[in-house]
């Protein structure tokens, strides 16, 4: 589903590698956490997944494509089998909750009947159908991260990235994101999840791909060391 083989990254030319020779697979169906340090690169590796970023080096496959070579014209294809909540959510201030998820499905192309129906449905799915109406800017930090949570999957990706998602949310909110995660990844979504919450890791990873300066580390639980 993901292949990464031997990938640098630097930003410009002249500038150090942030990632230096990275491989690495992810099925189908998999929830990997990706930790480390600040500054290390997690961001960075989410990126390049999302086709956000180009590798500088290396071959980065997603659903069987070297997005690496995809033409301009392909990229809308990749945006939409890969559901993205970055750090700073995106959110739109100027409308409402439901028309924020609608955004995405009108954009691709759905009527706006279908849009609203499909939006709903995915505002069920994080617990928002309640609050359909109000701005983004009612909610609650552990809401606006289910709101995004909910535009990122309302377009049914294979794949759903989260950078930071559980950042400044208190341990509750953190638990009710986290269940929303795996609530998709239960029906199949791949699932990548860039993070500092040790605790959170602790309790739901099976799968961490550590990131550090000059290192990379694919921590498997149940495998030897
Ligand atoms: P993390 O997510 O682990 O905190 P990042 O991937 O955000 O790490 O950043 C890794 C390094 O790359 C940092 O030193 C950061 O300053 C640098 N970096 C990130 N994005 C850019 C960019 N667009 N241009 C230049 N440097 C960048
Ligand atoms: P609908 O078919 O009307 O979208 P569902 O009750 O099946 O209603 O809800 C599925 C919702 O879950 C979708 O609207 C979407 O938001 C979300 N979803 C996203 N990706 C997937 C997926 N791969 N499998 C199942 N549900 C997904």
């Amino acid at each position: 589903m993901i292949e990464l083989q031997h990938v640098f990254k630097s930003y410009g030319r002249n500038s150090r590698n942030i990632l230096a020779d990275i491989s690495l697979r992810i099925g189908a169906g998999e929830l990997v956490f990706i930790s480390g340090p600040s500054g290390a690169g997690k961001s960075t590796l989410l990126k390049l997944i999302a086709g956000l970023e180009h590798a500088s080096r290396g071959s980065v496959q997603v659903n069987g494509q070297r997005i690496d070579k995809l033409p301009a014209r392909a990229l809308p294809y990749l945006r939409r089998a890969v559901g993205i909540i970055l750090q700073d959510t995106h959110l739109l201030f100027d409308r409402s909750v439901l028309q924020n998820v609608i955004l995405p499905l009108i954009i691709a192309g759905q009527s706006p009947q279908s849009a609203a129906a499909r939006a709903r449905a995915a505002l069920g799915k994080v617990g928002l159908l309640d609050k359909e109406n109000f701005n983004p800017i009612e909610l609650s930090g552990g809401e606006q991260q289910r709101l995004a949570i909910a535009r990122a999957i309302v377009n049914r990706p294979a794949i759903l990235i989260a950078d930071e998602p559980t950042a400044n949310l208190d341990k509750d909110s953190a638990r009710l994101i986290m269940s929303v995660f795996r609530d998709f990844n239960q029906v199949g979504v791949t699932t990548l999840i860039a993070t500092h919450d040790e605790a959170l890791m602790a309790e739901n990873a099976t799968r961490i791909l550590r990131v550090e300066p000059g290192r990379f580390f694919d921590l498997r639980a149940g495998e030897p060391a």
